[in-house]
């Protein structure tokens, strides 16, 4: 393999699923979901894993270990406990399962319709012995463009697995398609003015779109996951001061603001290390989320620098200072920001910023427990990849790096189940990134 080859992530961008069942932004305290998530190892007539053994060996660990980057420890991280994975079957995963089927082609869907049916002939029942199903199979001979591919909502995601692990910046990023995020995109809005903004790139603050394991997932998607439920997301209808603790992290307090924009809202966040989160994410970070898609949403990009997981921007460089909205005469502007608390002055129906005085939200102080985080293992193994229903894969655009490539629809029919469901959709960009070797 070559030591610094070309790596790509396709990415489609605007992507908004959105199934009236999950309807994000009510404060309903659900109780905590164990998710049971079958991963089955599947080989082809002509294609078998390397090193099997191997294989089997890490699959547990990569989904259900105690590690802080299992699939499991890193949701059930983020959402507090209240959505964790569990391991279908005793054995925690199946397979190796020989599929009557060559890997030539990358056949994706037959991966997944042969897969099935061999759970079914031993006894599974999709939806009641298993809620999700990874499929995890050797990527040498698939020619497969991604290294993971994911239903977006759904239950399936498909692992096309170099070497003898997946790690979670491919497995995160995949389940966080099955909860609905698309790729995150990032608008520039330059000085802050939310009435001229261009696409511009990936956002870089989750793990949904180049911020790997260490940014999480950001506030709109937590809020889409229904993890920012009992106040910890707070609909801001009256113009004041707020207080807002960091989005990760152990403690109580307000972790985003959530403002109408006109028929979008616009979601405020404060990023700051805590637990294994953010420890290179600084700052008050905005958020435009499309016609209440909080899975679609997108950075507000309002400086000209740009931080990703792997650049030497400061942690702050993507940052607000203030935002102006004339149309629906919005004005925002962080009041304070720095050692795990951030003050945002919110200016609502044309009030004027300087009027608003500095009282206190009544948010409780934040807690944040700053543990320094591990070692930022970017393996960035992430190859090429896409979303797709399962059926009918997106085709992605474009080829700079880091920038949307063209503005070509594209229609993603919803996956089967989940009541009725509007379906919104945008644009496909692809993403390169230059694949890193860390020594
Ligand atoms: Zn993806």
């Amino acid at each position: 393999m070559k030591l610094s080859a070309l790596g790509r992530i396709a990415l489609a961008t605007g992507i908004a699923v959105l199934t009236t069942a999950t309807l994000p932004g009510t404060p309903a305290a659900a109780a905590p979901v164990k998710r049971k998530i079958l991963p089955v190892l599947v080989e082809f007539n002509d294609a078998s894993f390397q090193f099997p053994d191997k294989v089997k060996a890490s699959t547990p660990d990569t989904y259900f270990g105690a590690k802080s980057d299992s699939a499991a420890s890193y949701l059930s991280e983020l959402s507090r406990g209240q959505y964790t994975l569990v391991p279908a079957v005793p054995e925690q995963f199946l397979g190796p399962i020989k599929l009557d089927l060559s890997a030539a082609g990358c056949p994706q869907g037959k991966i997944n319709q042969l897969t099935r049916e061999e759970l079914t002939k031993r006894g599974l029942v999709a939806g009641k012995d298993y809620e999700s199903l990874s499929i995890v199979f050797p990527a040498q001979k698939t020619n497969c463009p991604w290294a993971g591919l994911a239903t977006l909502p759904g239950p399936t995601t498909w692992i096309n697995l170099y070497g003898t692990a997946s790690g979670i910046d491919v497995v995160g990023h995949e389940l966080g398609h099955n909860l609905g995020f698309g790729h995150q995109g990032r608008v520039k809005c330059t000085g802050g003015n939310l009435g001229a903004c261009k696409s511009g790139g990936a956002s870089h603050t989750t793990i949904m779109a180049g911020g790997y394991r260490p940014a999480g997932f950001s506030a709109p998607e937590m809020i889409r996951a229904g993890w920012l439920n009992g106040g910890a997301s707070l609909k801001v209808t009256k113009s004041g001061v707020y207080t807002l603790r960091s989005l990760h992290g152990k403690g109580s307090g307000v972790r985003a603001l959530d403002i109408a924009l006109g028929g979008d809202r616009l979601v405020i966040e404060y990023r700051h290390a805590a637990g294994n989160f953010d420890a290179k994410l600084e700052g008050v970070h905005a958020y435009r989320v499309p016609k209440g898609s909080y899975g679609a949403s997108s950075l507000i990009d309002t400086t000209t620098a740009d931080k990703t997981a792997t650049n030497s921007a400061p942690p702050n460089a993507d940052a607000i200072t203030k935002l102006t909205d004339k149309a629906s005469k919005l004005s925002l502007a962080v009041v304070s920001s720095g050692g795990g608390q951030a003050k945002v002055k919110v200016a609502l129906n044309g009030d004027s910023l300087s009027a608003i005085g500095a009282t206190p939200s009544k948010s409780a102080s934040p807690t944040p427990s700053a543990t320094p985080t591990p070692s930022a293992s970017a393996s960035a193994s992430t190859g090429t990849e896409a979303v797709t229903d399962g059926s009918e894969p997106v085709t992605e655009l474009g080829s700079e790096e880091l920038t949307a490539g063209g503005g070509r629809s594209t229609v993603l029919p919803l996956a089967a189940g989940g009541g009725a469901a509007v379906l919104a959709v945008g644009l496909g960009f692809l993403l390169v990134k230059r694949r890193r070797k860390r020594a």
